[in-house]
């Protein structure tokens, strides 16, 4: 089959780091050009903009937005409006609306549209997701927890209207939590840490209400020191379930189980082929739905500045 040709747009942490070795090890994609402001790839075209980067080289088929959220509504619809099947990088955007609203211009225009959650595609996710469809959540507990200053060093536009703050990383957890326990989570109460020189929190504890009433306690601490913590606790009729790593290990019942050996950008990618192949979209906004609760009820408490 003809490989799908790929640009990528915004060339910052998570482009270099992930999506340009996955793309280019998936016989299904060519990457072909990047689009961003200052910097260029040495291996292919390099544009400041996708406007530039769609009339050089109108035989792109597929983008994959890896700018910070901010920017990404106006991209995505651009790439949508001139045919092309896009990937968004997660967050999907800063409101729920846009995202519906470019979910309905992909159908309209009958492209593939991939809203992706990384850490759903971590190895430990799936056979959590498969343990729990047949036990009964008691309780869970999230910690998430690191330091901005080692993980997003100089990244201004988190600190920004629209950049999440905590919730950047914090919700990577609600994106595994809602896949592996499905349904309705109702935000009771969330306390917002803000700095002083920041429009987006720092760290966060939400109380919520989970399906089947389950008790859901999230705590997210982005000045956190040492290795990260990163872990889902799940106290269950048969037991407790404890991912841990970002969902890349796995626990039942303490003992540590054997997973399947593959990569979280490996197989976003798999995907985005086979939704582009199958002519699908890919759209679940509810781990971004949690975080707008968050916003909304939140109590907001004043911390010292942040100082990088
Ligand atoms: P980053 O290092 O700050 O990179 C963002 C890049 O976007 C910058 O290099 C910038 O390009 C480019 N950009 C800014 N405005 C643009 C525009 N209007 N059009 C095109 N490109 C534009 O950020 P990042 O860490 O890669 O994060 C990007 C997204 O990926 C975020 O949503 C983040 O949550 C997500 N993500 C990050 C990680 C991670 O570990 N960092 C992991 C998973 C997901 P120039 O360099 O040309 O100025």
């Amino acid at each position: 089959m003809t490989p799908i040709k790929l640009a990528i747009v915004g060339l910052g942490k998570i482009a270099r780091d992930q999506h340009i070795p996955a793309a280019t090890a998936n016989d299904d994609f060519e990457l072909v050009a990047v689009a961003s402001p200052r910097s260029t790839l040495d291996t292919v075209p390099s544009f400041p903009s996708i406007e530039e980067l769609l009339a050089a080289i109108p035989d792109v088929t597929a983008v994959a937005l890896c700018t910070p959220p901010q920017v990404r509504y106006e991209t995505a619809r651009y790439a949508l409006e001139h045919g092309r099947h896009v990937l968004l990088e997660k967050p999907p955007g800063v409101t729920v609306g846009e995202i519906q609203d470019l979910a309905e211009l992909a159908l309209s225009q009958d492209v593939t549209l991939f809203a992706s959650w990384h850490s759903r595609h971590a190895p430990a996710v799936e056979p959590a997701r498969a343990w729990l469809a047949h036990r009964r959540p008691h309780s869970i507990k999230i910690t998430w927890k690191e330091d901005v200053r080692v993980w997003h060093p100089g990244q201004r536009w988190i600190w920004q209207p629209g950049g999440l703050g905590v919730f950047d990383p914090g919700i990577n957890a609600l994106s595994i939590l809602t896949h592996i326990i499905p349904g309705v989570y109702r935000l009771c109460a969330a306390d917002l840490s803000y700095p002083t020189n920041c429009d987006t929190p720092i760290a966060a504890h939400l109380l919520l209400v989970g399906p089947r009433s389950v008790p859901t306690n999230i705590e997210l601490d982005f000045l956190y020191q040492g290795p990260p913590a990163w872990d889902i606790l799940i106290e269950t009729d048969a037991g407790p379930l404890h991912l841990s790593n970002g969902g890349h290990q796995l626990h039942l019942n303490a003992d540590p189980q054997p997973l399947p050996n593959c990569t979280e950008y490996t197989s976003l990618y798999a995907h985005f082929a086979s939704l582009i192949h199958q002519h699908r979209l890919d759209v679940d906004i509810s781990p971004l739905q949690l975080v707008a609760d968050a916003f909304l009820s939140g109590r907001r408490i004043p911390v010292p500045a942040f100082v990088e």
